[in-house]
């Protein structure tokens, strides 16, 4: 059974003539891993925008485990399947490393000592213990990146959704990333959709591949049947 489905999705931006998608499926599974590709524009984030409700469908649905979002159920939803979006600073607003990482739980609920675990075990997944009181700010674009991954991972999610999580990065800081977001998939089963310009990473990461063109899904295969 699929843990997050889009059934014949479009949307527009009300500024915008064109769709930004246009009949989208999509289905996830539990422990896949899948890569967006796409030109500039061809609508992945507006894609996974629709993923956790953070856009709402012109017409029509998203259903994560099942359920079509709502009011109801949009802050398990938010729990179930993490974002991170392509630039890390629209993200990481806290001082210190510690309390951005933290901030996820705390807003879950979590009482201070399960806060606190899950924010070592999130810091040790990225290998950023021991950056716990330092600025967020200061770091490399990679550690930045880092940081973001490790705020979504302390909300224990099952589906985490990365923008062109290697864009701007040099071959080690993309490799570090990719190893990482290998291994949440790895170790917890954590079902991963990626989007990404970096062919080369695709074949190694990907389970389905899915090309999109002016906001529609052009192709789906494994690695490769589409290279
Ligand atoms: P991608 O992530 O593949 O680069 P986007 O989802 O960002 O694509 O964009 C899809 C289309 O929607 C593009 O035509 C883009 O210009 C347009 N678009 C994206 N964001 C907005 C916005 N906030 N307002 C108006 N149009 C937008
Ligand atoms: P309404 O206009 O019916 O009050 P909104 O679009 O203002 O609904 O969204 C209300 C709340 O529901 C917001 O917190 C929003 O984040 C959340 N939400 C997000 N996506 C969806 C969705 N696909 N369906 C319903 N609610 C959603």
């Amino acid at each position: 059974k699929p843990i997050v489905q889009l059934k014949g999705v479009s949307y527009f931006y009300a500024n915008s003539k064109t769709k930004a998608l246009d009949n989208v499926d999509l289905d996830l599974y539990p422990g896949e891993k899948i890569a967006i590709l796409g030109a500039n524009g061809a609508g992945k984030s507006t894609l996974f925008r629709h993923l956790n409700g953070i856009l709402k469908p012109a017409s029509g649905e998203v259903l994560v485990k099942g359920e079509q979002i709502s009011k109801k159920n949009i802050r398990t939803v938010r729990q179930t399947v993490g974002i991170v979006f392509q630039n890390p600073d629209d993200q990481i607003l806290a001082p210190t490393i510690e309390q951005d990482v933290a901030f996820g739980p705390i807003n879950m609920g979590l009482d201070e000592e399960e806060v606190e675990r899950r924010v070592k075990k999130a810091l040790e997944l990225v290998n950023l213990s021991g950056f716990e009181e330092r600025s967020p700010h200061h770091l490399s674009g990679g550690q930045k990146k880092l940081v973001a991954i490790a705020g979504v991972l302390a909300m224990q999610p099952e589906v985490v959704v990365l923008d062109e999580p290697t864009a701007g990065l040099d071959p080690q800081s993309a490799e570090n990333i990719m190893k990482i977001i290998d291994g949440m998939n790895r170790k917890f089963g954590i079902t991963v959709i990626l989007s990404t310009h970096d062919v080369d990473i695709v074949p190694l990461f990907a389970d389905v591949v899915y090309v999109m063109h002016h906001g529609r899904i052009e192709a789906r295969g494994t690695a490769k049947e589409i290279f």
